[in-house]
């Protein structure tokens, strides 16, 4: 059975970096260290403990994030491992949204890249405390002070470096720990262990004036040692630690070390530092929720709190969904407020569903231990849960609240799919649903007019992991088209629709009757159902029915087809007949209120914009500009240093298909971008022509 830390003993963190940096190298590393795993994985060899993705293997990439849990000091670790790349940003944000801290790795030579802003960025918007690895140092050109520099230029952080690098690339053998004042000299070839020396006399100066600064830094995060400092006392180690680590749990700093996980260099001061300076669970503010009492129609709000304390009632957020080859569906959960037990039954409050968590466990790297209980601040994975979807809440039946989900970002990319044979079609539908359960940023759904299937991401990538998961690890055999612009459809007016579904000639008939209020939310609200029905006009037993038979509508818009978005429809009246009656009539109402109402509403159809950034020489610039403008894209910044420049751009998807390609040959391979989805926005009335004529033919 799994040991029970105390709740200020725990640290949940997640590594974060642009792909290539050496996240998984330093994860790995991270793991040997803490002597989970006992042999040195190696990333080029495609067996490393974390990767267990057969796929993820062959790409070299890590796309699920799974929790690992790990020990250093008698503190237990939790690393949640967040991908790299964009295209699978409800990784990344599933992830922030459960850690407490995070260690960014930075390339020494590559130092700040876009995806590393892009990460930051997400980490700034769940305000994470972080600290950076500035990693393979041993790489020629690799430059400790260019990367600290860059981290307050494009980062806009305050770095504190803890060290600085003795040598650099091949002669890179350790570091000085500017708190202890002594050098960490790694024994070469391998690392692996080190020995304490004084430090080299030609970095003592470096040192000193790094200390000075570090010293400047700690006492500014402290008032009390700010005095001190100012007037003149010298500050003791531990103070310097506890404010260094006050002032990185507020935000205000960086801490920031070198090494070289690849040559094993670096990782233990680097888990030193996890322990010393990033939060444990109790460091962070409590959790708060809606309570379910104000859920409907989201009309009325009542916000509650949860402490960080393991006898508060039980809140915890289901934030991974996963296939464990031993233990079958697991459901990570982040444990927020008390307790849970194997055997528990609690609420999912998000689906109004009780559930049984008939096994607790905890994974580590190359084992799973089963847990009698996991408390507030803790991560593991639950057996036995059923309905729960990712994002939702699971709490205490007597205290129920509704934490805040995960920002699901919106599919922008489709691709049908066609089975080969019936016993296909079915094997089909029931792994879709898998999928989506446990990635609720892939959606799929049947084109009602073309009958097609199809299945909706967030990028070409998304998809092609999607269809090989298919048919790799479900044994799916299907057909499946070009990925194509996921448009979408919404409406401008408000309307009332009427809808009725009445068959009534001899016999038992059919009778539905519904009146929908249909009104247009801001872009980006979703769909939103509520009811405001009085006097029993329709019995409640027939609202999910109207419900479902509304949301079917919504699949095919009237202008061209595609899904319709960002309207909140309200079940004002209708009627119904005490025999005649059924679910099947109000849902049917329902489909055709909804259509009728939309197509009175003013319909228009919209396109993904993305945002991209753009990297290039300056030579190039006038040409990469120039295409970008052809293409209906807009500059957004501009900004030019040493030569490169750096243009974020909006643009609509529809017209960077294969930009890849073409970027290459604008800047003769100079060139790189990144790409993420923006916002929707309505197609000119030239390319809405166009469309509607691809549908009718
Ligand atoms: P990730 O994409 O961030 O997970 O990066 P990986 O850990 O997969 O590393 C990418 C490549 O960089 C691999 O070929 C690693 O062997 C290599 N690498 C990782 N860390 C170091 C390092 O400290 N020094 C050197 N020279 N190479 C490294």
């Amino acid at each position: 059975m799994a040991e029970v830390r105390h709740i200020e003993e725990i640290r949940n963190i997640g590594i974060m970096a642009h792909i290539d940096a050496g996240k998984t190298t330093t994860t790995e590393r991270v793991l040997y260290y803490t002597g989970v795993s006992h042999r040195i994985g190696d990333v080029d060899k495609g067996n490393t403990q974390m990767d267990w993705m057969e796929l993820e293997q062959e790409r070299g990439i890590t796309i699920t994030s799974a929790a690992t849990t790990c020990s250093w000091r008698d503190r237990q670790i939790n690393i949640i491992d967040t991908p790299g790349h964009v295209d699978f940003t409800i990784e990344v944000e599933r992830s922030l949204r459960v850690l407490d801290g995070g260690i960014v790795v930075l390339c020494a030579v590559g130092r700040v890249q876009p995806q590393t802003e892009t990460v930051w960025r997400q980490a700034d918007k769940y305000r994470v405390p972080r600290i950076i690895l500035v990693n393979k140092m041993d790489r020629t050109g690799a430059d400790f002070f260019k990367c600290v520099a860059e981290i307050k230029d494009k980062l806009k952080a305050v770095p504190v470096p803890l060290q600085i690098p003795v040598g650099s690339a091949e002669t890179f053998r350790g570091s000085v720990d500017l708190i202890e004042m002594k050098a960490y000299i790694f024994d070469v070839p391998l690392g692996a262990t080190f020995h304490v020396e004084e430090i080299p006399g030609d970095l003592l100066d470096d040192a000193m004036k790094a200390r000075q600064e570090l010293c400047e830094k700690a006492a500014e995060s402290d008032d009390a040692l700010l005095e001190t400092y100012l007037a003149g006392g010298e500050l003791t180690n531990d103070e310097i630690r506890s404010a260094l680590r006050k002032g990185t749990i507020q935000n205000k700093i960086i801490p920031v070390l070198c090494g070289s996980a690849f040559r094993n260099k670096g990782v233990q001061q680097l888990l030193d530092a996890v322990v010393d300076y990033l939060p444990s669970p109790a460091d962070i503010p409590p959790v708060e929720g809606l309570s379910p009492k104000g859920r409907n129609g989201h009309r009325e709000l009542i916000v509650e709190e949860r402490p960080a304390d393991a006898g508060a009632p039980f809140s915890a957020l289901a934030f991974k969904i996963m296939n464990d080859q031993y233990m079958g569906q697991l459901t990570f959960i982040r444990v927020y407020s008390g307790t849970i037990k194997t055997g528990g039954v609690v609420l999912n409050s998000t689906r109004d569903m009780a559930e049984r968590a008939v096994k607790l466990v905890r994974i580590h790297a190359n084992k799973r231990e089963e847990a009698a209980s996991i408390s507030a601040g803790d991560i593991a994975g639950i057996v036995g849960l059923k309905n729960t979807v990712t994002g939702d809440t699971l709490c205490a039946k007597e205290a129920p609240i509704i934490l805040q989900s995960l920002e699901i970002p919106q599919p922008v990319i489709d691709l049908s799919i066609a089975p080969k044979s019936k016993a296909d079609e079915e094997k089909l539908f029931s792994s879709l649903r898998r999928l989506h359960l446990e990635d609720p940023s892939f959606k799929f759904f049947t084109n009602q007019e073309t009958g097609q299937t199809i299945l909706s991401g967030m990028g070409e990538l998304h998809l092609e992991i999607i269809v090989d998961r298919l048919f790799r690890e479900y044994n799916v055999t299907a057909v499946v088209g070009k990925p194509q612009v996921s448009y979408r459809e919404t409406i401008r007016k408000t309307v009332e629709s009427e809808g009725k579904y009445i068959r009534q000639s001899g016999g038992r008939g059919q009778f539905g009757h519904v009146k929908l209020l249909i009104e247009p939310l801001e872009s980006g609200k979703g769909f939103i159902f509520c009811e405001k029905i009085v006097g029993g006009a329709i019995p409640r037993e027939f609202f999910t029915a109207i419900e479902k038979g509304v949301k079917e509508a919504l699949e095919t818009g009237p202008v061209a087809g595609n899904p319709v978005t960002d309207l909140m429809v309200t079940l004002i009246d209708g009627s119904y007949h005490e025999v005649d009656s059924s679910e099947l009539a109000f849902k049917l109402a329902g489909s055709i209120a909804l259509k009728d109402g939309v197509r009175k509403a003013g319909p228009i159809i919209l396109e993904p914009i993305m945002g991209m950034e753009v990297i290039c020489p300056d030579e190039y610039i006038g040409d990469v500009l120039g295409h970008v403008s052809s293409k209906r894209g807009k500059i957004v910044r501009l900004e030019s240093q040493n030569g490169i420049q750096t243009a974020a751009v909006e643009i609509p998807l529809s017209e960077v298909f294969g930009y890849t390609t073409t970027l290459r040959s604008m800047t003769q391979g100079r060139g790189t971008h990144s790409m993420q989805f923006s916002h929707y926005y309505p197609v000119p009335q030239a390319v809405a022509e166009e469309l509607i004529n691809k549908v009718r033919g």
